[in-house]
């Protein structure tokens, strides 16, 4: 199925192409391809690449230096990037943080951490979670206290993704135990040097340090450093969550992904055919590939509301759902479809410590990405609150 886009915007499509085909430099595209974890310099030197085009910020207006695209323009170059194994831009600055900066953050702090984040001097993590506060996230007991200029903050947050590079963590502190439980919740940004600050690594089922633990003991945190007023932290939250759920739909991904699945099954056989002919599998793949098409046009419904001055809604819980249970079901049956082949664990090549030829290399790809896809239905609100959400919201339930 062709959706339509305009002249302009196949012209930018073609110009996004050229340039990917020009600067994505070879080695980390390769890397993308093969599902091998990716460096903190594979990032940096992609997003200084990027940020040097202007195009790091896809996301932000003119007047704080984004290349001020429209929905479309973002969702073309979303798909472009994938489809060209382009490493994902670390979300936590330019994505998440930043958007609140600019609608909450004082002069001052739009003044002193944009431009930063912009130029990627700035490495921010996500400080939402703790062990008794994901789903129920307003329940979070980290806790600020006033003292002087300072808050000092005490308490652990949890999956905070690629903590171990970051220098700069946002973060949900308590400020007031005693009012409702939204109500005492402040937005604080922390620089990670602090004394106080310890990061700890969680290995996931994949065997990669993608996630970690963070432990804040006394952490000495300026008042200046607070986004918003004390006890409004929950409006910045729910704010950055909205942003964090609309690019999580992972189209581009999921059409990369499709596009590799329909290549192996057609030179995988079974009983001297084509797997792809195979009646069941076909039956799995062709449905996924219509749901896929079913995203897209939902993707883009969502898109044409917000170019018309909108906002994503309870939508973007919508494109979450559908979005992360097709990824997991695409790298399903990429396994399935190298069926032994997919069993083994390469640890070295994944680390990128050894190589393998191409055959090997991708079936070590297909495990690794099984189960590391696993993550897409917990993060960023598990699937179940993204459905009572939609149920709700959408469906009036
Ligand atoms: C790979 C990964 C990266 C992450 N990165 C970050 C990060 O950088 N920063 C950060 O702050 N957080 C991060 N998270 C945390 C993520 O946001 C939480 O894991 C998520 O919100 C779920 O919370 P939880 O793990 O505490 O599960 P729980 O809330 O304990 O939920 C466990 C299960 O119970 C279900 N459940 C809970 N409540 C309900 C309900 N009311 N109705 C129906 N079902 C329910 C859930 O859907 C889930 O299946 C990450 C998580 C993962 C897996």
């Amino acid at each position: 199925m062709n959706l339509t886009f305009s002249p302009e915007e196949q012209a930018f499509r073609a110009e996004v192409r050229r340039f990917l085909a020009e600067a994505l430099p070879s080695d980390i595209s390769e890397r993308v391809r093969l599902g091998r974890h990716l460096r903190a310099d594979d990032h940096l030197r992609w997003q200084n690449i990027l940020s040097e085009q202007g195009w790091l910020a896809s996301n932000w207006p003119k007047e704080h230096g984004g290349p001020g695209w429209g929905p479309v323009q973002r969702h073309i170059f979303d798909e472009e990037c994938a489809a060209a194994h382009a490493p994902t831009v670390v979300p936590f600055g330019v994505n998440m943080v930043a958007p609140v900066i600019m609608k909450f953050g004082s002069a001052e702090q739009q003044q002193r951490f944009l431009p930063r984040i912009l130029s990627n001097q700035d490495w921010w993590c996500q400080g939402y979670s703790e062990p008794g506060a994901g789903s129920d996230l307003a329940g979070l007991n980290t806790r600020a206290v006033r003292d002087g200029d300072h808050y000092v903050v005490n308490g652990q947050k949890t999956w905070t993704t690629l903590g171990q590079h970051a220098n700069m963590l946002f973060c949900l502190v308590r400020t007031d135990p005693d009012a409702k439980k939204q109500a005492g919740i402040s937005f604080l940004l922390i620089d990670m040097q602090t004394p106080g600050i310890t990061v700890r690594p969680i290995i996931t089922l994949d065997g990669a340090h993608e996630v970690n633990e963070v432990f804040l003991d006394n952490v000495r945190v300026p008042v200046e450093n607070r986004v918003g007023e004390e006890g409004q932290g929950w409006t910045c939250a729910k704010f950055l969550l909205t942003h964090e759920r609309t690019g999580i739909a992972g189209l581009g991904h999921a059409k990369q992904a499709l596009r590799h699945l329909k290549s192996l099954a057609s030179r995988i056989e079974h009983r001297g055919k084509p797997l792809l002919e195979l009646p069941s599998f076909r039956h799995r793949v062709v449905k996924a590939e219509l749901e896929l098409m079913a995203l897209e046009v939902t993707n883009l419904r969502v898109i044409a509301a917000a170019r018309d001055g909108g906002v994503p809604g309870a939508e973007s819980s919508l494109l979450k759902v559908r979005g992360s249970e097709l990824r997991q079901e695409l790298s399903e049956l990429t396994r399935r479809a190298l069926g032994p082949a997919a069993l083994p664990f390469f640890p070295d090549f994944l680390h990128g410590e050894s190589n393998l030829d191409d055959e090997r290399a991708q079936s070590a790809a297909a495990s690794a990405q099984y189960f590391n896809r696993r993550k897409l239905s917990i993060y960023g609100g598990a699937n179940e609150i993204q459905k009572s959400i939609v149920a709700k919201t959408i469906l009036n339930m």
